[in-house]
Order: C-alpha cells, then structure tokens, then sequence
C-alpha cells in the first residue's frame, strides 16, 4: 500500500515524502481510510508504531484551510507529548500551511490567548489548561470536528477523568472522535464507548515490537548498591543514548548529582521542573546534545527520540504499563534496542505483574564483574570524552526551501494576512503557493515564504510598501 492510494491532496504526499514517511506503516493502513470516513475509532498501538501520523495525516487531510475558528483538538497527558504532536501536525500539513497550536498550563495565558485568536486549524493540549481556554471563551468551539485523545488510557484515568469528561461536555456532539493508546485497559476501554458513536476496534499486535526490537534483561540488586551498579552497566554496555528512569523527582536530582561527578554528559526531566527547562532538555536530548537523560514518567509517554539505545528502569514502576511506555522510548522506526531493570527485594512482586502483563520473563543477568568492568573502561571513557553526533531535526526535512521572514507591523497598523499576500504575490516569479504560515500579532508578523523563495521575497520587500506603509523587513530568528 502507497499513501498515494488514499485520498490524500498532494501537498500532503509531499510532506510525507520529504519526512522520508514512504509507505504508511499497519496502523496507519488501517486507520487512515477510516478516519477519512468520519468513523469513531479506538486505537490500540504500540508507541512507535507511527501512532501520531496515523491521526495526523487524516487531520490535516480534513482540515478546511479556509475557516479559521479551530476544527480539531488533540488532548495529551503531558506538556512535552503536546508539543511534540503540534510538531508533528505541522510537519506533515507544511504545504497545505495547517496551523496547530499547543496549549498546556505552567504558560503564559496570554500568550495561547493571541495563537488562539489567529488562524488555528488543531489544538494540542493537556486537559487543564484546555478547559481553562474553553470555560474563559478564548478557544472557540463551534467549528470543532473532530477529537483525538492521545494516550487514551491515561486520558481517561482517575487523575484527567474529570477534566476531560467537563470538556466533552462543551465540545459539538456531531462530531468525529478517536481514541489512540499503547495501552488499553478493559474497564477504560468500555468507559470511552460512553463518548463515541459506534466506534470501530482497530488494534494491531503489540508485543513483536516489544521482543522483536528490544532486548529485555533485569538485574537483582540491593537498593544501597544500585548507583554503583549503574555506573558498572552504563560502563560495560556503553550507550550512545540512554533514559535511566527513577520514580521520583528526588531520586532524579540524586542520580543526575552522581552521573555528574563521575561527568557523564547528563541532564535530567521531571515534572518539578519549569516548563522552559524541561523543553529545552527535551531538544537538547533529542538533538544528541548529552548521551543520559534520567528522568521520572514525564518521559514515558510517546515521546519520539531517534535511536535511544537504552533504558534502564532504575527504579522499577509499579505499573505494569509504564513498563512498556519506558521501554518503549528504545527500539524504535526499525532500530534495536536493550532494556534493562534493576529489581531490588520490594520489587519483586511489581516484577511478577509486569511478567505477567508483558507475557514473558525478563532474562536475568549476573552484575558485570570486576575484571568486565576494566576491561570495558578504555572504550566508555573514549565516548565519554568525545562529542555526540547530532542527529537530525525532523522539521528540517520539511523545513527546507521555507525562509521565515519577520515585518515590524501588524494588526495595529491594521494590517491582514490579504495585505500582504497582496504585495507579495506582485512579486514577478511569486505566487500564493509560494505563501506559507502568516502569523500577524500586535506590532510584528511572521510569514513562511516556502519553494526556496525566500531571498527573493526578501530583497524585493525591502522596496516595497504593504498597504501603502513601508516596513522593515529581515529574516526572523526563528
Ligand atoms: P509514533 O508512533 O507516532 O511515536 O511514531 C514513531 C516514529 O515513526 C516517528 O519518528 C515517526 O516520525 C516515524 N514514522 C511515522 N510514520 C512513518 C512512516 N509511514 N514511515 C516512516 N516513518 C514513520
């Protein structure tokens, strides 16, 4: 199957095909017709599996480019997973010039406020701060088609239930709505019917990814000996790229202080943190800026970071499904990867429910030896001391050809998106399809100009007055 055999506008095959996204993966072949359809759907779907492109690919098929009040909303349990699916939505609608914007809480308002007022066609965001926009009256409903909850599982447990039940209540009942989740519980899975219409099962096998791609293996350990046995594995396994999960935010700090003396390039993640710091250790780890990122839950879920090698459950969860979420931040788009837990005493009957959730047993390992551990010393420190390669930045593939330009005017010199497109478009050489995102604000707007065009534009604004006003205009920074 070719996505060139679904109803797909062009502009949309070629973004897929800049994001090297060739042929759809199963869950996406399953998926995407129906979805295109306006069937309710509940997804179950392994994490890597192309679980976003499966509802973002519809989504920004469906779109009205035209309306401008917004028509889809994806909810997700975590400020960093909203991000990453604005991201992704933007990525695949860059030609179609689909606007998504996130929304969660520990960000300024007003800010969220002013994206909401402009163009927006899908909204990503975390339950609280949703509700919030929609009970203040800055995020409009009535053109609302379609919602996703990403995550449903944890959608629709005790800690969003409320929440997210007071948003559907607002949200149109004519509407497309679909559930997407690694995990699925039966009693949530039978709670979620309660908000769909005769909605379809599409599930696609799980557990291949799970010990196909991942190397499962658990090391007995006394608590006080655990560091010590961290610093002996990340030794003799040598990671390029390595989560350690802990379950608290005190055992992140502790962890995070040691790797550092001992300089391990590390940073950590949890939800003490402010949202700036996590974001920005986030993209730094997703570039391959530092090789460890010790980290409580905030990181399980969904997060898409090429090629990690390794996770290590320095604590083990006590919830059989997070162990699958952690694990499944390894292994990913065809790659191998090893999971490693450390099980102490008081462990080990979350290791019983986990065996039995997973459906196999961890093979156990003996602690590196001594003599293993020196041998294994010239090679880690070697990585150590050199600098990681930076790995790729998805947006780049889509982004090439798009220059950003910045005008110091905006809607208080009454000035609209139409103003513009006016001016640039008398451009020899320049059409509207050469016109991507505009984002007017009070005083400055943005505008995408894409086919490699930019230079072009640039040079040629520089002379050139937008309803009859001269402004200044250079690249923006972003
Ligand atoms: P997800 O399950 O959404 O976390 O996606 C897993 C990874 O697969 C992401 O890095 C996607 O960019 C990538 N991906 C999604 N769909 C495709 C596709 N059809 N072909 C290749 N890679 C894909």
């Amino acid at each position: 199957m070719e996505f060139e055999n679904y109803k797909l506008s062009n502009e949309i095959i070629e973004a897929l095909d800049k994001l090297g996204y060739l042929k759809p993966t199963e869950v996406q072949e399953k998926v995407i017709p129906e979805a295109l359809a306006g069937q309710d759907l509940v997804v179950k779907s392994q994490t890597g599996s192309g679980k976003t492109a499966a509802f973002g690919i519809p989504i920004c098929e469906m779109v009205d480019w035209e309306e401008n009040k917004p028509q889809v909303l994806v909810l997700t349990p975590t400020r960093e997973l909203a991000d990453q699916v604005k991201e992704d939505i933007t990525n695949i609608g860059r030609f179609k010039r689909v606007r998504a914007t996130a929304i969660y809480g520990k960000h300024p308002f007003r800010f969220q406020q002013e994206e909401l007022r402009q163009k927006c066609h899908v909204v990503v965001g975390t339950p609280g701060r949703v509700l919030d926009h929609i009970e203040r009256g800055t995020f409009k409903l009535e053109k609302l088609q379609c919602l996703v909850l990403d995550e449903a599982d944890e959608m629709l447990n005790m800690g969003f239930i409320d929440q997210v039940e007071e948003i559907l209540s607002y949200l149109p009942r004519k509407r497309t709505t679909m559930l997407f989740s690694a995990t699925l519980p039966e009693d949530i899975e039978r709670l979620s019917r309660r908000y769909m219409q005769q909605p379809k099962s599409i599930e696609i096998a799980s557990t291949v990814t799970l010990t196909d791609r991942i190397d499962h293996t658990l090391y007995h350990v006394k608590n006080e000996e655990k560091f010590a046995l961290l610093r002996d594995v990340t030794i003799t396994q040598n990671p390029d790229s390595c989560i350690i999960f802990c379950n608290t935010q005190k055992q992140v700090d502790e962890v995070t202080d040691k790797l550092d003396e001992l300089h391990y390039t590390c940073d950590q993640i949890h939800g003490g943190m402010t949202q700036d710091d996590r974001f920005s250790v986030m993209d730094e780890f997703k570039r391959g800026e530092f090789r460890y990122l010790v980290a409580t839950d905030v990181a399980a879920r969904g997060i898409d970071i090429d090629n990690i090698t390794h996770v290590i459950n320095y604590d083990l969860s006590s919830e059989p499904e997070s162990y699958v979420h952690r694990v499944g931040r390894t292994g990913r788009a065809g790659n191998k990867g090893k999971a490693i837990s450390f099980v102490t005493q008081r462990d080990r009957h979350n290791l019983a429910d986990i065996e039995s959730y997973i459906g196999f047993n961890i093979a156990e390992q003996k602690a590196p030896s001594k003599e293993e551990v020196t041998l294994a010393m010239p090679a880690f420190t070697t990585k150590l001391e050199s600098v990681p390669k930076f790995k790729k930045d998805k947006a780049a593939l889509v982004n090439e050809g798009i220059m950003k330009l910045y005008f110091n005017g905006g809607k208080k010199k009454k000035l609209r998106a139409f103003d513009f497109v006016g001016t640039i478009t008398s451009i020899p050489g320049v059409t509207g399809d050469d016109i991507g995102i505009i984002k007017i604000q009070d005083t400055e707007t943005y505008i995408d100009i894409l086919n490699g065009k930019g230079s072009l534009v640039l040079a040629e604004m520089k002379t050139k007055t937008v309803k009859g006003k001269k402004l200044k205009v250079h690249k923006a920074k972003r």
